[in-house]
């Protein structure tokens, strides 16, 4: 049928059809709705073959283009009955959602789709924008990058031939100049960021702000501090930055990035995460620690647990030989760089100081001499409460760490006396959110390292380090309020007196 030729008979239709539909009650419960675009165009070409007084909002669309979808409008009232809005019915969640452009054909983008079909050029042979592109003055381009970051500057040089040609190599030129200015550093790294993707042999190196090739790709492994242990060929390898794990082993930032590499990307550009987690036994003291990696929300998250087997009743002196390295003065554990402000060291006497005496067993006295004291002879394994004070987790205020420490009732393997073999074991576990492996001058990281200010209860909130790092196994940390590590707000580092 032509809808040119019988225009005035439907309109004629048009009008009592649609006095009908506006009479006719409507049934409840039939409420207007989205209907999905194909299956309302279903609906239409039913009632076009049964009853041809319908005129669709398609039908008086002149030369529709094949292969186009049939547009809807539910809020017209030639649409069909069961689709039309007729005023009877009020839904203000679909008249809001009427304001949205639905298949409209009176934007650009749908402009240009209709000539492509008409024209019958696919998709694929699109042509490019460089024309327009190349159209405009190299000057306006020019102005235009004016406006921008160097870094965006430098990426739209490198978008297209095209725009190369005309804003030239003056965005690269303004990454390089003036040579000592921190902050064109800062801009160089994040524009060569954007590059890692094509490097998988290639490692940025943060100081030089150059990639470095990869000498030992696949292989890298952390090694104690005092092993030469090159990532890759560079001439400021004491500018690189590292975060303390413990006495003989420290994080550096290679590593980062190599883990956060082969997981946005693939293995070959660096390493598994789990090849970060190690046992290390410390060689000057009797402690042992166990560290473990895990990503959260784009974020590495460190977590440091070291144990030595403690004694009880020990003098000040006893004490400080028991926590502190003799190398540096630091503690064995694996601490932040502001464990010296604050309680951390107080807390870990405390619970020193509720280990109970040495157990001195009736076989014990006896191998001594012939007389046994019952007041010395106490229960083998007993499990010794904490305080208030060295009980809660303790979160530093100036970076992403915290702090527990316990005392737990481990076995002595290498101990030959089988009575004895159960000990107080103290346990200073950490937890640490390392930033998203990005930059070492600022974030989590730079915190960590004592670099910048950072605010952890404003940046953390009530959600712990360690409940979301343990949530991942299906383990709970006992709930139970996190103390500041320095709730005076103390910032004298070494010149301080709680520390030692
Ligand atoms: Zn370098
Ligand atoms: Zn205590
Ligand atoms: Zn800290």
């Amino acid at each position: 049928m032509s809808y040119q030729g019988d225009h005035s008979l439907q309109v004629k239709k048009n009008f009592t059809s649609r006095l009908a539909t506006a009479l006719r009650p409507k049934k409840r419960g039939n409420r207007l709705t989205k209907t999905p675009p194909g299956a309302s165009v279903q609906v239409e070409r039913k009632s076009d073959v049964s009853n041809r007084s319908t005129v669709t909002q398609n039908s008086v669309v002149p030369n529709r283009p094949p292969g186009l979808p049939a547009a809807v409008n539910f809020y017209n009232k030639s649409t069909p009955a069961s689709n039309a809005q007729t005023g009877e019915l009020w839904d203000e969640a679909e008249m809001l959602h009427s304001l949205l452009r639905r298949d409209s054909q009176d934007s650009l983008n749908s402009l240009n789709r209709v000539e492509r079909i008409r024209n019958q050029i696919p998709d694929s042979e699109r042509k490019p924008g460089e024309d327009m592109i190349a159209s405009l003055p190299a000057t306006l381009w020019q102005i235009i990058s004016s406006h921008m970051t160097p870094i965006d500057s430098a990426n739209l040089a490198l978008s297209s031939k095209t725009l190369l040609s005309l804003l030239g190599t003056s965005p690269f030129l303004a990454l390089n100049f003036p040579k000592n200015n921190a902050e064109t550093h800062w801009y160089k790294i994040g524009f060569l960021l954007g590059m890692d993707i094509f490097l998988p042999d290639h490692l940025l190196c943060y100081p030089c702000a150059t990639y470095h090739r990869r000498i030992q790709k696949g292989k890298e492994r952390l090694k104690a501090r005092n092993v030469l242990n090159l990532i890759y060929n560079c001439p400021n390898p004491k500018l690189q930055s590292r975060h303390r794990l413990t006495v003989e082993y420290e994080l550096p930032f290679t590593f980062v990035q190599l883990v956060f590499r082969a997981q946005q990307y693939r293995l070959e550009y660096g390493l598994q995460l789990e090849t970060l987690s190690r046992r290390l036994k410390s060689r000057e003291s009797e402690w042992f620690h166990q560290t473990r990696y895990f990503f959260h929300k784009g974020h590495l998250l460190l977590r440091v647990i070291s144990k030595s087997f403690a004694v009880g009743g020990l003098p000040p002196a006893g004490l400080r030989n028991f926590l502190y390295s003799r190398e540096d003065y630091t503690p064995y554990f694996s601490v932040c760089a502001h464990w010296r402000d604050g309680e951390l060291m107080n807390v870990c006497k405390c619970a020193l100081s509720h280990v109970p005496l040495p157990d001195f067993s009736a076989a014990h006295q006896l191998r001594n001499g012939q007389k046994t004291n019952r007041a010395l002879i106490k229960s083998r394994a007993e499990f010794v409460s904490l305080c208030s004070n060295c009980r809660p987790m303790r979160r530093c205020p100036d970076c992403p760490t915290e702090y527990l420490v316990e005392m737990k009732l481990e076995e002595d393997r290498s101990d030959s006396d089988p009575v004895q073999r159960f000990k107080q074991c103290m346990v200073v576990t950490r937890w640490s959110d390392l930033g998203d492996g990005r930059n070492p001058a600022e974030g989590e990281w730079a915190a960590c390292n004592g670099e910048i200010a950072y605010d952890s209860f404003a940046h953390m909130g009530r959600r712990a380090i360690a409940g979301v790092f343990e949530s991942q196994n299906g383990f709970t940390v006992p709930g139970q309020g996190i103390k500041s590590l320095n709730p005076k707000g103390e910032r004298r580092g070494e010149e301080g007196h709680n520390w030692y």
